[in-house]
């Protein structure tokens, strides 16, 4: 099927400029929001994976489906703040402005086989923060899932070295 389809853009969101790609039409449609899952999940199959690191927010739905299916555990990244124990952090910068991420000290154990999961691939500078966090903490990223990826944003160069999917590839 096909899922780019079922994501809606909508123009100058947040910002003046930026097309922001709404998976709420992909989700909201039980056929797609299957389809989906089950195409990641496919790619990981056979993959030795320990923990699925899902990042604020939309990597939230992503990431605790493909861990709950795969029978790992979820660990959540997220903005500043929002986090209540002891955590690390790491600065990146956003196709629209720049952030901070968080994660817990204790949220993986060293040697941890990592994948990293995020609904969209723009820059890279999230995703690329994450795996920064998960090395810091011992982890090993063996994977870097998007459902989305922006090409004209050539994140995946900000990405070199680590195996990146996403299922839906767009070039505007
Ligand atoms: P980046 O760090 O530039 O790769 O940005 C990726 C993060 O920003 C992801 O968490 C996305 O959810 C969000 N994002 C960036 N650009 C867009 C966009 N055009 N539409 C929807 N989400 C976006």
């Amino acid at each position: 099927m096909d899922l780019a389809q079922t994501i809606r853009n909508v123009p100058d969101f947040p910002v003046e400029g930026i097309q922001f790609k709404d998976i709420t039409t992909l989700l909201q449609d039980p056929v797609p929001f299957r389809a989906a899952v089950d195409e990641m999940l496919d790619a990981y199959r056979d993959r030795p994976i320990d923990v699925v690191v899902g990042i604020e927010s939309r990597g939230f739905i992503w990431g605790a489906i493909l861990a709950y299916e795969m029978g790992v555990g979820f660990v959540p990244v997220r903005k500043p703040g929002k986090l209540p124990a002891e955590t690390i952090r790491a600065e990146y910068a956003l196709e629209y402005g720049t952030n901070a991420l968080e994660m817990h000290v204790d949220a993986l154990r060293p040697g941890q086989k990592v994948l990293v999961v995020d609904d969209l691939l723009a820059t890279g500078g999230t995703a690329k923060a994450t795996c920064e966090l998960v090395e810091r903490l011992g982890g090993e990223v063996v994977g870097v899932a998007f459902l989305i990826e922006l090409t004209f944003l050539h994140g995946r160069d900000k990405l070199s070295g680590y195996d990146v999917l996403s299922l839906i590839s767009m070039d505007d």
